[in-house]
């Protein structure tokens, strides 16, 4: 309960007066239907990629007044989480895509497929430029434009090599479908040149030292699946190779897993010690070639090359060419990552959303806002707070901003108060805000934009087709309940991120899950409940057959070693 904010919220809805710092246009406006120009006319909305992201948006989209364009070089959706599980035969392949035509086939909207990649963005003349990839199976590309009138990016990103010579050439990525089957051949292909009687003994050594690039938890979870792969079944299968396995986890930083619980990533760092996976933090790649890899020791500043048979290249995500080119157009030119504000809208581009790994929320913005709630509480306009009211103000800032939270849980800080000791060195009465403010730059320098995950990607595309079912619903109700009748910023809410937990499986049947409200479990039993959930939220009850069934298969027949 919260008495003094809610009565502030009303009094500012009601007065149209800013809790929030954004441009006052409703975040929706005019979406169904241009009325003044193209009356009766449904508005086309094109949905670029069809990741987490787009087949979210797609899937909950449940209104009939649009158009539905959508354009991605895959026909199909893929669950990503169990990517590394392809890796090593557990899981095939098919079993972990879906149609994107099954997916979208009983909507009750217009829809239509491109099988293309976007590679131009005409924000002025609201076009898109797209081209076919399938130059490779039939005759020639073919270019083409798309109009629309809403355009929703959710392309995703590309792997960041961070420009180090030679990734681009000789490492492996881990990000669809066909990344994880070159990796699994290449694999294999290691294991039957190590069993040639005639490579020497020192190209055995070379193409069996697999290493692994980046101590995330993609990282991590493949080299848990590699280790399982090459114990539980290669060992078996391949009796002479087995003896020149290596297995290297390469992370430039102090730890695996840095944004894990400590616990866990201890917890991991001394299984994979146990399992024999060679964990070397500090340890920055500097260059790959085709046979060695380089890396440069943050300790000694020493440059050191090893052999290898093959590299994953696993170290976090970048923007995508064409979203660069998009950004240099709308005047984000100095943004890393393309900016929208919390209604998923880009910055700086009317009619634009953004979804997913292809953009981030504007934390500045954010921070903005924060610090204009605490304003709205400061009824005394005295420019500070009674210590009471201010747990409160935090208290709202942390529901409505999860990543607050995420950042003082992360940091074992229960509250503010710690946070504000350390700012203002005793534990004073009043809260001022200006030591406010230093204390939320302090939160704001360390606390990381949301993190680049399904989870994130998934409940955007949610969020943003009911903001999309709603304002069907506010159109044709215009003298309907008072719900659809606001109107202005308050109309909808802005999107809200709710943080259900995440996991890192460690192999061995083990797995490491970090829930809410700092909840951690490691071992067997998590494993348990990373295969309820992960089956759970597979896309189709085929998907979720086909997965049950080849952990079934593994279970009983152990994973397959053709390099089909
Ligand atoms: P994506 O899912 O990457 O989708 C992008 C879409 O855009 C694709 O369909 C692509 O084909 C299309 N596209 C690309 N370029 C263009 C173009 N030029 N024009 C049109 N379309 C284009 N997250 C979790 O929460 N939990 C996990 O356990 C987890 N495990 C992961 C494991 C692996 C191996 C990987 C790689 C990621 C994992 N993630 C996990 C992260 C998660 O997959 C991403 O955060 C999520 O996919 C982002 O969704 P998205 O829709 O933004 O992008």
């Amino acid at each position: 309960e919260h008495p003094t904010f809610f009565k502030l919220l009303i009094v500012s809805t009601v007065s149209g007066g800013g809790l929030l710092t954004f441009s006052d246009a409703s975040p929706f406006q005019g979406l169904i239907t241009d009325s003044s120009q193209n009356e009766g006319k449904k508005k086309k909305v094109v949905v670029l990629g069809t990741g987490w992201a787009g087949t979210s948006f797609l899937k909950n989209l449940k209104s009939s007044s649009y158009d539905v364009q959508v354009v991605s070089p895959n026909n199909f959706f893929t669950f990503t989480p169990l990517l590394p599980s392809v890796t090593n035969g557990t899981v095939e392949a098919r079993s972990i895509v879906e149609p994107i035509r099954n997916i979208v086939k009983k909507k009750p909207y217009n829809v239509e497929f491109k099988e293309a990649e976007c590679y131009k963005i005409d924000p002025v003349n609201k076009k898109v430029y797209c081209r076919s990839n399938q130059s490779s199976t039939l005759d020639g590309i073919e270019e083409f434009t798309v109009d629309y009138d809403v355009l929703i990016l959710a392309m995703g990103a590309r792997v960041n090599t961070f420009n180090t010579p030679g990734v681009e050439e000789h490492a492996h990525f881990l990000k669809e479908v066909g990344d994880a089957l070159r990796l699994r051949k290449s694999i294999i292909d290691c294991y039957e040149r190590a069993s040639l009687p005639s490579v020497s003994e020192e190209e055995k050594k070379r193409v069996m030292h697999f290493v692994v690039v980046g101590g995330g938890p993609t990282g991590v979870e493949y080299a848990a699946e590699l280790h399982d792969l090459a114990f539980d079944d290669m060992a078996k299968l391949y009796p002479s190779a087995k003896d020149y396995l290596k297995i290297t986890l390469l992370e430039a930083g102090d730890h695996i897993l840095n944004m894990f619980d400590k616990r866990i990533t201890t917890f991991a760092t001394e299984k994979f010690q146990r399992d024999g996976i060679d964990v070397k933090t500090g340890s920055m790649v500097v260059k790959v070639s085709d046979k060695d890899i380089s890396t440069k020791e943050r300790k000694t500043g020493e440059i050191v090359s090893v052999p290898y048979g093959v590299v994953l290249w696993s170290t976090g995500i970048a923007t995508r060419p064409v979203v660069r080119d998009f950004m240099n157009h709308i005047d984000q030119v100095k943004r890393r990552v393309l900016a929208t504000d919390e209604w998923l809208r880009v910055e700086g581009c009317e009619d634009v959303y953004a979804l997913g790994d292809c953009a981030t929320i504007n934390q500045r913005k954010v921070m903005e806002d924060i610090a204009a709630i605490f304003r709205k509480a400061d009824k005394t306009n005295t420019g500070t707070l009674d210590l009471k009211d201010f747990k409160e103000v935090v208290g709202h800032i942390c529901e409505r901003y999860p990543q607050v939270e995420l950042y003082l849980q992360k940091n074992k800080l229960k509250s503010f108060d710690a946070l504000l000791k350390n700012a203002q060195g005793d534990d004073k009465k009043q809260i001022d805000i200006e030591i406010f403010k230093k204390a939320l730059s302090e939160v704001d320098s360390q606390m990381k934009s949301l993190p680049p995950t399904a989870q994130v990607a998934a409940q955007q595309g949610e969020y943003l087709a009911k903001c999309f079912n709603r304002k069907e619903l506010c159109e044709k109700n215009p003298e309907g309940p008072l719900r659809f009748r606001a109107s202005g910023r308050h109309q909808f809410h802005p999107f809200r991120y709710r943080h259900f937990g995440q996991f890192a499986p460690l192999g061995g049947e083990q797995t490491a899950a970090q829930l809410p409200g700092d909840w951690v479990s490691i071992g067997h039993s998590a494993q348990w409940l990373w295969y309820s959930v992960y089956a759970s939220k597979l896309v189709s009850w085929r998907t979720r057959m086909l997965v049950i069934s080849d952990w079934s298969r593994k279970f009983i027949f152990g994973r397959d070693s053709s390099k089909i």
